[in-house]
């Protein structure tokens, strides 16, 4: 999952970000609106944290524009000002939910999961193929009765894959949700992050039955009906 944060108090927005990347969140940050704007048309981000006061453009307008252009992002919105006009406007424009400042890291990881959680059809909080399930909510993985020790990176790649499951999904689209701005150049380490996948799942890449390598597009998940 990628997360951006637009927020031009830049202590706040580093400490969130540090910590929801401890969380296994991918994470970019935007300092005004125009950047969150920009970063937001240019990355496929799966939620997006949208202050209210915001220099060059308010968050009101890159929620608007942001609603516009990617219909399927989550966003939050942060707001100091507890005046229900502004929260009430924020919905009206399309943030899917407010938080209002200052707040607990705890309440806000709870409304981004919460928000997940409430976009259901295309995010269950339980994904499962073949003997794999993979809970999304206490980011726990079993295979069978097995219960996996991953990575945050290993899982956050694993939970892309199961939500495409069936699906080709490309090197670049696996770094879009999964990295953040900070990391996308090692993007060669996303084989390596497969390698170790597949190790702790007991799969292959000239066998495969979890991951399955399409030369030159990228990865698929297949389901594997038994281990
Ligand atoms: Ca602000």
């Amino acid at each position: 999952m990628r997360i951006l944060i637009v927020e031009d108090e830049l202590d706040l927005a580093q400490a969130l970000a540090r910590g929801l990347r401890r969380k296994g969140f991918a994470v970019d940050i935007a300092a005004d609106g125009e950047e969150g704007w920009e970063l937001g048309e240019i990355h496929e981000y799966d939620l997006a944290i949208l202050d209210l006061n915001l220099p060059k453009l308010d968050g009101l307008q890159v929620c608007q524009r942001l609603r516009a252009s990617k219909p399927a992002l989550l966003i939050l919105m942060l707001t100091a000002r507890s005046r229900l006009e502004d929260k009430v406007t924020g919905l009206d424009l399309g943030a899917d939910d407010y938080l209002v400042k200052p707040f607990h890291f705890e309440e806000l990881e709870a409304r981004i999961r919460a928000l997940l959680r409430r976009d259901l059809k295309a995010r269950e909080p339980i994904l499962s193929a073949g003997d794999l399930r993979l809970d999304t909510v206490s980011r726990i993985v079993w295979q069978g009765k097995r219960r996996l020790d991953l990575t945050v990176k290993e899982f956050a790649i694993l939970e892309y894959l199961m939500r495409h499951r069936g699906e080709v999904v490309s090197q670049e689209t696996l770094i879009e949700h999964v990295w953040d701005e900070e990391v996308n150049f090692f993007s060669g380490s996303i084989r390596v992050h497969i390698h170790s996948l597949r190790r702790k799942l007991g799969d292959s890449a000239d066998h495969p039955r979890y991951i399955e390598t399409m030369t030159g597009l990228g990865y698929r998940l297949i389901g594997a009906e038994e281990h």
